[in-house]
């Protein structure tokens, strides 16, 4: 009888506890302080985006692509639109052996891919750090540091001085405007990058000016942007891929327009009728359209960024952002007494992560949501990373349940943007690709994404959203094959240069507007 009451109040016990666990947010309404509970969901409130809201928001993003598309209003449109000179989707016969860069914003990678055809790629690939030194110095210095680090694969991979001039991809993640496939002037730098002497200037040829100065055996022969690469790479493998997605340091998203949609097209008009666009989406709300769902918290994080009144959509969705607004409400539920409690003389001083700038990585929302146990361990341990000693279950929940609301308002935002472009395409099946480490770890961003696509994409429309596993790169691999094998061909019908001249589209075998 004892055994069997004393096994009872242990079952008991743990079954409260796991109920505990796991469902922080009942267990918020129902604790000791149900003041601070109300405080603490008050304040979350402020991150809440009903899907009204949401479609409110569609119809402003709408409004911003059509003035960034027309010639009127690009100018001081704040969602530039940009036209990329790529013009269809690969079918996955495309072969050769091709060099790619993917300058993301946190991650430089250098690629060497084997398009096999049948949809096949091989690759090889090796991550280079960008100091913080060359982030914010001289521009040239970035693009010499970018040589560097070609050749350095280069010699592992024995690509050096043989008689091939390999074609070279370069996916380059800042707005910039296009003037051919291979020439891009960068418009402003973002994510933390302001090298000196860049900003007008032509990428490419810097890029290309920098490869020369070390004899490297080497032709960039295309550039794309990181959503232009992913849409490529997931369209060698999907034929309803129509728009690339990037959730990663920052966010952006291209997709498939038709040409009569695109007042600021400059090329010809001929077959096929449509062009990629790089939308730039990071910028939407720069005008402060957006301002009635920012929060104190977001302009917090924008008057400390390197880009004050920029990139406000962008600031409310990358992983270079989101740590940093969870860190920030933390600190401001514990300045009101609301959160880590026990810990007024506990945490390890001022200069613990909590309180300084980036803190709180964004990879650390990803851990804090992945926890599922009673014991909160995972969240135990980033909070004891960022200072805190000896948190309690209460402090874990609350972390966990903040970071849940910061978490799901992005995905939320994302997933109206999405939603707008493929109401616009408007085909009865759609892939989206996707690349960016906040969408690969994140636990629940796909999730909460499509929950929310599924309440705004138009009924009669099939949607996928698919990781575009090392997308960027693959792309750019992908663009510069097609562009190398027309330049090769150029000199037979010509005497023009092997060099790509201004306005020059690519094409691909696909053609989009080829019925599903
Ligand atoms: P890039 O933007 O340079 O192409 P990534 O796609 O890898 O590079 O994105 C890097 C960003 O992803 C970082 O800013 C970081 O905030 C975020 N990140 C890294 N790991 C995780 C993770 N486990 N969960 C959520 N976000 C992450
Ligand atoms: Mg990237």
């Amino acid at each position: 009888m004892g055994y069997a009451l004393t096994g009872a109040f242990v079952i008991g016990l743990a079954a409260y506890a796991g109920y505990r666990a796991a469902t922080p947010q009942k267990y918020l309404v129902t604790n000791r302080h149900p003041e601070s509970n109300d405080q603490i969901e008050k304040v979350l409130e402020s991150l809440k985006i009903s899907d009204e809201s949401l479609q409110q928001i569609m119809l402003l993003l709408e409004d911003e692509m059509n003035a960034g598309l027309s010639p009127a209003m690009h100018k001081n449109a704040v969602v530039k639109m940009f036209p990329t000179y790529v013009r269809s989707t690969p079918d996955g016969s495309e072969v050769g052996q091709v060099l790619a860069l993917d300058l993301g914003g946190t991650n430089f990678r250098v690629l060497l891919i084997n398009l096999l055809g049948h949809a096949q790629i091989n690759l090889t690939s090796k991550i280079f750090v960008i100091p913080q030194s060359i982030m914010l110095g001289e521009g040239m210095n970035l693009f010499r540091h970018l040589a560097d680090c070609l050749l350095d694969f280069m010699k592992k991979e024995n690509l050096v001085r043989t008689s091939v001039r390999y074609p070279l991809g370069f996916t380059f993640s800042f707005p910039c405007k296009q003037e051919g496939l291979a020439s891009a002037r960068l418009t402003s730098w973002t994510k933390g990058f302001t090298c000196a002497g860049v900003v007008n200037e032509d990428v490419v040829k810097m890029l290309q000016r920098a490869l020369d100065e070390k004899n490297i055996n080497v032709q960039c022969v295309a550039l794309v942007n990181d959503t232009v690469g992913t849409l490529m790479a997931c369209a060698y493998k999907d034929p309803h891929t129509a728009i690339g997605l990037i959730l990663g340091t920052g966010t952006n998203a291209c997709y498939m327009e038709q040409l009569n949609k695109v007042g600021t097209w400059d090329g010809d008009h001929s077959e096929p009728k449509q062009v990629i666009i790089n939308m730039e989406w990071g910028a939407f709300g720069d005008n402060n359209k957006l301002n009635h769902i920012r929060t104190k918290y977001d302009e917090e994080v924008d008057l400390s960024s390197l880009n004050p009144g920029k990139q406000i959509f962008e600031k409310m969705i990358s992983g270079m952002y989101m740590g940093e607004i969870v860190r920030l409400i933390m600190l401001d539920l514990m300045q009101q007494d609301l959160l880590f409690l026990g810990h007024r003389e506990g945490y390890s001083g001022y200069k613990a992560p909590l309180f300084s700038r980036g803190g709180f990585y964004t990879k650390f929302v990803s851990t804090v949501e992945t926890d599922e146990g009673i014991g909160f361990s995972n969240t135990r341990r980033v909070l004891e990373d960022i200072g805190i000693r000896n948190p309690t279950y209460d402090d874990c929940a609350i972390v966990q349940h903040i970071s849940r609301h910061v978490s799901k308002r992005a995905a939320r935002l994302a997933g109206a943007g999405m939603a707008v472009l493929i109401n616009r395409i408007n085909r009865p099946n759609v892939t989206v690709g996707v690349d960016g480490s906040l969408y690969r770890y994140h636990p629940r961003f796909k999730r909460n994404m499509e929950k929310c696509m599924h309440a705004l994409v138009n009924k009669h429309i099939k949607f996928k959203l698919a990781l575009s596993d090392d997308g960027s790169g693959k792309g750019a691999a992908l663009v510069a094959s097609v562009a190398d094998r027309t330049l090769r061909r150029k000199p037979l019908l010509s005497e023009e240069s092997e060099h790509d001249e201004p306005g020059t589209p690519i094409n691909f075998h696909r053609k989009f507007d080829t019925p599903y």
